[in-house]
């Protein structure tokens, strides 16, 4: 077919992006250092149109959820995104700019070549382990590589277990209750004292298990680790197998905190942390009516939005006074609270559950001062600890996690990623321990990397979604504690972007409608080229310019 012409060269200047009809396929154009490129539109992620992204350089950055991609190549460079871009020909001829209509699809992960002497383990199915084993593979790992995952399922999507996965088991749930004559009534609890399926849901899994058996990715699924000798690099799994290893990637991210009252082991109290998790709070919805929710951290906030479009009454109980002001701050978190409240959720800040109670099942909750809450779910969401029990013969932080390098090497032959990891923060130095998802898909990248003698530093800038209702917030960089705050725009009545900095510097930003921005935001931290503090603490500023 011959090549379609379809725009004026003067159309796209330097740094533009302009999404284009070649045929019936939309195609997104470039102009990144001089040069045009022709790319697929969509970001392979989630779908988002990249023209809404930003470049940097050659660099281009998805506006939802930050992959990024070499618009030279298509070339993957950070995830969330598995794949890379499919890329078009292009050429100019005097002011016209012609795109060849056929696609040149990216060469998948090679195949692996080469001998099979070296083994490499990684231990943990999640989004570093899965990171991991596809990057091995992608810088031409040949020899034995094993992935091994206590869960029974192939890697999948964690982060939808909280959002689309609860609110689409649901919405099945509910026309289920109502074929069934609605919800049944609960026991009433005594007066107050003063005072789905992976099968059903395709997108899950993050890759098909033809994709492990084509790069001979050898799985070992629903083996929980009982022991890691560090020192003589042997693995031991349930069910008696031994793997001995050259090198292994401890990925074995967190286990949900449990609550410590009486109770706690009731039919009806939950943790959301697996897929089989989600499977079993899904089912136990069916039933419920009144649920209390313990934590106004992520889980909390996420599954009071999914479980509210599913029609549950929610309470949340928490001991903070604002949810997610750790995080977020005062404001942020207020504005959060405001918008549950509008949809029905309420709130029992700066409260502990003292018991739960019930025959056999959970009917209610007892609150530290005395209120009773009737209740027939509870789901415990009060964060995660380090899953590394099983670690013989390395010395642990005193929380658990595993203490690596900027390298993330922890000793020899052993390196650590994810959740479980306390790595150097790039900006600060000071070692940090952070449980995002596409931190940890970062961290398998880069794990990876030096696992092959490559050269390999962690230096990517943290970043977290979180979608509750129809706000999908977004958060970038790395703010434990911070002294100055910023806002453009009005975080109680729209779209804004708040800044968190110390010591006149920007540590952090979070935004609400702000997609571009925010991928600027990212990109300017990671090439420390963010202004001083006190220039977001003046008028607002086009963001995206200063990628130019
Ligand atoms: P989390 O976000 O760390 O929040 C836990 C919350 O529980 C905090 O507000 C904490 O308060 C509170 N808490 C601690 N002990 C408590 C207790 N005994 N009783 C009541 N509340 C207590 O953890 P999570 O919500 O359980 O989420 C688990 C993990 O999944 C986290 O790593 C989280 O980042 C991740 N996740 C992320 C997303 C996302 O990025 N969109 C979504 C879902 C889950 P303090 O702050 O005062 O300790």
């Amino acid at each position: 077919m011959n090549p379609v012409a379809i725009l004026g060269s003067s159309e796209l200047p330097e740094g533009g992006m302009k999404t284009v009809l070649v045929g019936e396929q939309e195609v997104l154009l470039v102009r990144g250092q001089g040069q045009v490129y022709a790319l697929q539109a969509y970001c392979p992620h989630h779908g988002a149109p990249l023209v809404e992204g930003v470049l940097s350089g050659t660099r281009l950055v998805c506006p939802w959820h930050h992959a990024c991609f070499d618009v030279r190549d298509g070339k993957l460079l950070e995830p969330p995104a598995l794949d890379a871009l499919t890329c078009f020909g292009v050429r100019q001829q005097g002011q016209t700019i012609w795109v060849e209509p056929a696609e040149r699809v990216p060469p998948p992960p090679s195949r692996p070549l080469g001998s099979a002497r070296r083994t490499l383990v990684i231990l943990g199915g999640g989004a570093a382990g899965q990171s991991a084993v596809e990057e091995l593979r992608r810088q031409g790992f040949g020899g034995r590589l094993v992935l091994i995952s206590a869960e029974p399922e192939l890697p999948y999507d964690r982060p939808h277990l909280s959002k689309d996965y609860l609110v689409h088991g649901l919405a099945a749930t509910e026309a289920h209750a109502h074929s069934q004559g609605g919800k049944p009534e609960q026991q009433e609890p005594p007066a107050q004292e003063e005072g789905s399926h992976m099968h059903s849901h395709p997108a899950l899994a993050l890759r098909g298990e033809g994709f492990y058996r084509a790069m001979d990715i050898e799985l070992r699924l629903g083996r929980p680790i009982t022991r890691l000798d560090v020192q003589t690099r042997r693995v031991e799994l349930a069910g008696g197998e031994v793997l001995s290893y050259d090198a292994a990637l401890l990925a074995t991210g967190g286990l949900a905190r449990r609550l410590e009252i009486p109770g706690a082991d009731l039919e009806g109290v939950f943790s959301l942390r697996s897929l089989g998790d989600a499977r079993r709070l899904v089912t136990s919805a069916k039933e419920a009516k009144q649920v209390i929710l313990v934590g106004a951290g992520f889980i909390g906030m996420e599954v009071a939005a999914s479980l509210r479009k599913g029609g549950l009454e929610v309470t949340i109980v928490a001991p903070d006074p604002i949810p997610l002001k750790r995080v977020l701050g005062e404001r942020v978190g207020r504005t959060l609270q405001a918008l549950h409240e509008a949809q029905g959720v309420r709130f029992r800040l700066g409260s502990k559950l003292a018991a739960i109670e019930g025959s056999g099942r959970v009917r209610w909750v007892r609150l530290e001062d005395g209120e009773i809450l009737p209740a027939d779910l509870v789901l415990v969401g009060i964060g995660v600890r380090p899953a590394t029990a099983f670690v013989q013969g390395l010395e642990l932080a005193e929380d658990g996690s595993v203490p690596v390098d900027a390298s993330l090497q922890a000793a020899r032959g052993l390196w650590a990623a994810g959740d479980i990891a306390r790595f150097p923060d790039p900006q600060s130095g000071r070692p940090v321990r952070v449980e995002h998802w596409r931190l940890s898909q970062q961290h398998g990248r880069v794990a990876a990397r030096a696992m092959l003698g490559l050269e390999a530093r962690y230096q990517g800038v943290p970043f977290f979604w979180s979608e509750q209702y129809d706000h999908s917030l977004v958060y970038v960089g790395h703010a434990a504690g911070w002294n100055q705050e910023a806002y453009w725009g009005e975080p109680e009545t729209g779209d804004f972007l708040a800044f968190y900095g110390q010591e006149g510097r920007l540590l952090a930003a979070c935004g609400l409608w702000r997609d571009r921005e925010m991928a600027a935001l990212e990109e300017l931290l990671r090439t420390r080229r963010a202004p001083p503090f006190s220039a977001f603490e003046a008028e607002s500023f086009d963001l995206v310019s200063l990628l130019i």
